[in-house]
């Protein structure tokens, strides 16, 4: 790599580390990346069990750098927070999310990831009304996915401003659950939709008996609070089946479906052939 001059990214390769040259060229890459149409959505099949009939989509973002080629989520959104970028390219995150579901029928719904960044440092509710009201979007085919992290950062601000999100007649799901310490007491008083495993819990949970009990204190937990648990990263039909027998109600991983183009407007259900209950 050269060093870069007039980008606003200006340093000698000689003293500066590799990681830190990937992280300046993808902090410069994401001033341009929205204006140059280099962000695309995926989404990944979120599946009700046990009647496996598919519930909706989590919208998950793409980027397709110029010269670095694609560059995952996982690497670029903490960037994205750290310069103020995360919040342009949430809005539209959103905007094009709502807009595909809208033409989905009836019952699927669309889960789209809010960082902390837009509930700490933005009108986030004022966003979402505008964009449910432009994209004629349900408010209650759209549901938000906040981690777990995220929440306990500033508990008062973060509950108000759920509250406010809740009160347009979305849904919200605390995403990477298990990940971030949150007592009990923070989840009783939250208004939370749905709770998702972090994948970490599922990895060896078959052979695993630990593993399996905290996936089953989650199932109760769920009980308890009387919302539905998601098992994240399911891969094989072993797991879905464990998942299955531990009382999980929903499931999303490779297994069920891999991200991908969204189902065509007006998709029919698919019909399950057995199917123990309705969705
Ligand atoms: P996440 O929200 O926990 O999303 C699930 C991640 O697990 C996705 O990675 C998905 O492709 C991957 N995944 C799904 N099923 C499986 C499986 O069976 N096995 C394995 N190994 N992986 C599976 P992805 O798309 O690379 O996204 C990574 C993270 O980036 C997301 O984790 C989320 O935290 C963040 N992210 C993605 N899109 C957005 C967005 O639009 N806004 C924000 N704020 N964050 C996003
Ligand atoms: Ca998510
Ligand atoms: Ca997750
Ligand atoms: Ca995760």
């Amino acid at each position: 790599a050269k060093a870069k001059f007039g980008t606003g990214v200006c340093f000698y390769e000689s003293s500066m580390n590799a990681a830190a040259r990937r992280r300046n060229v993808i902090a410069a890459g994401l001033r341009q990346a929205l204006a140059s149409n280099e962000f695309s959505l995926v989404y990944q099949v979120l599946t009700d069990l046990p009647s496996g009939q598919p519930i909706g989509y989590e919208a998950l973002l793409r980027w397709e750098h110029p010269t670095e080629g694609h560059v995952s989520p996982a690497e670029f959104i903490p960037i994205a927070e750290s310069t103020g970028d995360i919040l342009g390219i949430g809005e539209w995150v959103l905007r094009e999310a709502c807009t595909t579901a809208a033409g989905w029928p009836e019952p699927y719904r669309i889960a789209v990831n809010l960082s902390g960044v837009q509930i700490y440092q933005s009108a986030i509710d004022q966003l979402i009304a505008k964009v449910l009201h432009a994209t004629g979007l349900p408010a209650d085919r759209l549901e938000l996915e906040i981690t777990e992290t995220a929440i306990i950062e500033d508990k008062t601000v973060a509950l108000d401003m759920l509250r406010r999100i809740k009160a347009l007649g979305v849904t919200i799901a605390i995403d990477d659950f298990g990940t971030g310490h949150s007592s009990l007491g923070t989840l009783h008083a939250f208004p939370i939709d749905k709770i998702k495993i972090d994948r970490s819990f599922l990895l060896d949970a078959i052979n695993n008996a630990q593993a399996q009990a905290i996936i089953r204190t989650v199932v109760a937990l769920g009980q308890s609070l009387d919302i539905p648990i998601l098992a994240e990263g399911v891969e094989t039909p072993d797991q879905a089946e464990m998942l299955q027998r531990l009382g999980c109600s929903q499931v999303q991983g490779y297994y069920f479906g891999r991200p991908g183009p969204p189902p065509p407007p007006g998709t029919r259900l698919p019909t399950i052939v057995g199917q123990s209950r309705p969705v």
